[in-house]
């Protein structure tokens, strides 16, 4: 049995930075990583997906050259070896440095290979026991393969597997219309395949406002993507061309035909291998582990970080996890996970940004709301990029001044979203924001005119 003062299990995007503080206090640490250190964010997940959205949007640019007066005199060709190669080297350099980062950390010992617990304070990883009075849980999600009639039958992608793919497929079949799925439809439009989405609910990207889903929806037809959704009941077969998914839709036919399909329905946690049966620590029914506001769970000694405690699902929020534990543990703070302001980005082009509730949900508490929408049409920065598609909406409590939510959707959106949630973040009313003076052109100028126009519902 080998004793440290804290164990962490899995290099996400929480554990790391949490070890350099910890052992910067001079405590020990074992750091226990499977596999890719950097976890999803680096390997799978968001670095090299934004890195191939870039080469997406430089193959979007350049067929759309004559646009800007420029003359292109062969035709785009998109090389996937190289695309690939690209994010390969990006996300590989990602990778090495957390690892270097780990492993030339002082106080700081790695050991590579799948953890279990043996008991609270124990866990075994290949051949060696350890032991902590403290144990970070980092461990992260996977993609879930659904249960679809048919799914054993035909060979389906995921995320994982798309990042492996140095070929263009000829006809992707996406299946689910959220986050992960529309960025690789655009992506893979954008480098020259077909692309079907099939979404089961009435709306792409469900848990956003309608208008919002169906500007997104259009931005994607417009690409000459079709979009299936109130697919109901969805069932995979092999076919001679790849594969035909069943779908029952209000309208269109009743199955696609593609060459690949792409899962892309939902993550859920990895915690159903890690012993947490010999802990007590407590799981909701999809397998998250409960934590409360100071991400510990309802074992003493055990704190759970980042996806697998489902209470944010991206990196921001993974590692937001790390800066409370780390405050709270080492620095006496008292922060909290329900002082964290929502956030998050969907990186098709134009992106989306979006902090705090959406409109439903501002509606449906009751509250008196002021308004505000503009379409990015009327912005004129969007205009000169010619990028003029999407809107940005506000949402106010008319009785507090405090912006509730706010939506850009649009060119820079996913920076621009930033003035509105810093302002949230300082617990002021709008009237700050109003009252600031941007610089111009931007798409950030057009936000205190949108909050000079808000209107009451
Ligand atoms: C395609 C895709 C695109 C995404 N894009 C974005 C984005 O643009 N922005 C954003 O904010 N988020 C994005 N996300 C989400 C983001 O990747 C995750 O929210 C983030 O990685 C969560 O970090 P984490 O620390 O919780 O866990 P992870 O990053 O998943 O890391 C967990 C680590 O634990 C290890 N592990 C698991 N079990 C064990 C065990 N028993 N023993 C040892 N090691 C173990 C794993 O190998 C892994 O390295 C994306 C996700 C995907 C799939």
């Amino acid at each position: 049995m080998r004793r440290f003062d804290a164990i962490i299990i899995g290099a996400g995007q929480a554990g790391p930075s949490l070890a350099g503080k910890l052992t910067a206090a001079g405590l020990t640490v074992a750091y226990i990583e499977r596999k890719l250190f950097g976890g999803t964010c680096v390997n799978t997940g968001c670095t090299p997906t934004k890195t191939l959205v870039a080469s997406a949007y430089a193959a979007h640019l350049a067929r759309r050259a004559a646009d800007y007066g420029i003359v292109l005199e062969v035709a785009v060709k998109v090389d996937m070896r190289r695309v690939k190669a690209r994010a390969d080297t990006v996300s590989g350099n990602a990778r090495r440095g957390v690892e270097k980062y780990l492993r030339e950390m002082k106080g700081c010992t790695v050991f590579q290979g799948h953890g279990r617990f043996e008991a609270p304070d124990t866990v075994r990883v290949g051949g060696e026991l350890l032991s902590a009075p403290r144990i970070f849980i980092n461990v992260g999600g996977r993609a879930i393969v659904p249960d679809l009639p048919g799914v054993g039958q035909v060979p389906h992608l995921t995320n994982t597997s798309m990042l492996a793919l140095d070929h263009l497929p000829e006809h992707l079949i996406v299946v689910g219309g959220g986050n992960i799925g529309l960025e690789f439809a655009q992506m893979y439009r954008r480098f020259g395949a077909q692309v079907t989405v099939i979404e089961m609910g009435p709306h792409l990207v469900a848990h956003e406002d309608e208008d919002v889903s169906e500007a997104i929806r259009e931005i994607l037809l417009r690409e000459g993507i079709t979009v299936r959704t109130s697919a109901e009941c969805i069932s995979l077969a092999p076919h001679e061309k790849g594969v035909s998914v069943g779908v029952t839709c209000l309208e269109g036919e009743p199955v696609s035909v593609g060459s690949h399909v792409l899962l892309a329905v939902g993550r859920r946690p990895n915690t159903d291998d890690l012993g947490l049966e010999k802990t007590g620590v407590a799981t909701d029914a999809r397998g998250y582990i409960t934590v409360d506001d100071s991400l510990a769970t309802n074992v003493p000694g055990i704190w759970a970080l980042g996806d697998c405690n489902g209470r944010g699902a991206f990196t921001h929020t993974a590692y937001n996890d790390f800066e409370i534990v780390a405050a709270n543990l080492l620095a006496g703070e008292r922060r909290r996970l329900s002082d964290r302001i929502p956030a998050h980005a969907l990186y098709i082009d134009p992106p989306l940004g979006r902090v705090g509730i959406t409109e439903r949900e501002a509606r449906a508490s009751g509250r008196p709301l002021l308004i505000g929408r503009r379409p990015m049409s009327r912005v004129g920065r969007a205009v000169e990029k010619d990028e003029t598609q999407g809107f940005m909406k506000v949402i106010v409590d008319a009785e507090t001044r405090r912006i509730l939510g706010a939506a850009i959707l649009g060119t820079g959106g996913d920076e621009a979203i930033h003035g509105i949630l810093d302002i949230m973040n300082a617990r002021v009313p709008y009237d700050v924001l109003e009252h600031a003076v941007p610089i111009h052109p931007t798409v950030s100028e057009l936000i205190p005119t949108l909050l000079n126009e808000l209107r009451p519902v």
